[in-house]
């Protein structure tokens, strides 16, 4: 079978190639790929300068945003053929940690976590995958396509139930929330805090184009420019864009008691900013929280599958915006300014 592969730390290496199809031991149930989301980390993977092959092998199949349609549920209850599926991304690690022995396997504590696609195990860009039971997710079938934005959607649930859990610590009525970066994760962020009935505020470069477009369809309010200059102090921030100079504004700018959740990932950067001491001065003196928040364990997987299903399906279309084959799969990793969401197309849904 077809399957598009890296061969981790060495630039240049990834292609789409004939591979032997999906050993046993990587799960019971035969998935058939329909579609996979291009992130960042593809990105860094194929740029060589993130990922690990398994051990044992040369290449490692890219690819952790999945939907696929089941070929052969296996023994095990609760599938059948036909169904469509999204494979969760991390296994817990062997020893295990205390988290991984719950199920926290998005709060690991030892690293030694693998992941789907990402860390020494293949990911869901072939043909056919397979999944063990307890990792593949069901997707309403009238989700379509847009079953493939459940992943990113994982980490959104995190954050907000993270948000809401910090939150306790003090009387604290949330009123307003500041997404920073319009991109997938900052849209879905948008989109998942105005259904909890916040006022929404989403912060990004662009001026124009579909970024502003969807926020105000969503009945939030699009800034541009700096966090600085947005005329309010909002209670929660939901910060994706990992650049530092919106990182240190947020925390200027972020009410008394407020709540930074840091999402995005971002590197190194002009040292331009407030210094870390006036940083952490301004989060003492009005008992802020800053805090990251990375992956996701399978109850945040059902509940951004929940949310996705109650979404307006038509804008969450608009945040695909560009499907691209396998064949072409650099094409899909090279980023144009009016992306979204990317997607991989393996098969007709
Ligand atoms: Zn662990």
């Amino acid at each position: 079978m077809k399957a598009i592969t890296v061969e981790p730390k060495k630039p240049g290496t990834a292609k789409y190639m004939d591979i032997p199809e999906p050993n046993q031991g990587e799960g019971s149930i035969l998935v058939e790929a329909v579609a996979v989301g291009v992130c960042g980390t593809d990105v860094e993977i194929v740029e060589g300068k993130y990922g690990w092959a398994p051990h044992g092998q040369q290449y490692l199949v890219l690819g952790h945003e999945s939907l696929g349609r089941v070929v052969d549920p296996g023994p095990t209850g609760g599938f059948k053929k036909g169904d469509l599926v999204v494979g969760i991304v991390r296994r817990p690690d062997p020893v295990p940690c205390p988290n991984c022995a719950v199920g926290e396997w998005d709060m690991c504590s030892n690293g030694l976590y693998t992941e789907r696609g990402i860390k020494e195990i293949h990911g869901y860009m072939s043909e056919r995958w397979r999944i063990e039971p307890e990792y593949a997710i069901k997707v309403d079938p009238s989700m379509g396509i847009l079953g493939v934005l459940l992943e990113p959607a994982t980490v959104l649930a995190k954050a907000l139930e993270q948000i809401v859990f910090i939150g306790r610590r003090s009387y604290w009525e949330p009123k307003t929330i500041l997404v920073t970066g319009a991109g997938p994760i900052g849209l879905l962020g948008a989109l998942f805090a105005k259904m909890s009935g916040l006022e929404v505020h989403v912060l990004d470069r662009a001026e124009t184009g579909a970024k502003p477009d969807l926020v105000r369809e969503l009945g939030a309010t699009y800034h541009s420019g700096s966090v600085l200059d947005i005329g309010f102090h909002p209670d929660t921030i939901i910060e994706c864009t990992g650049v530092g100079q919106v990182i240190a504004e947020s925390i200027q700018q972020i009410g008394a008691n407020g709540i930074l959740c840091l999402a995005g990932i971002g590197h190194g950067g002009a040292n331009r900013s407030a210094s870390v001491a006036d940083m952490a001065a301004a989060a003492v003196l009005r008992n802020i929280v800053i805090f990251g928040s990375v992956n996701a364990n399978k109850r945040h997987w059902y509940k951004a599958g929940q949310w996705l299903a109650r979404a307006d399906r038509a804008w969450l279309s608009k945040l695909i915006t560009r499907i691209e084959k396998p064949e072409n799969f650099m094409s899909a990793l090279n980023r144009k300014p009016d992306d979204i969401k990317v997607v991989i197309q393996f098969s007709d849904i």
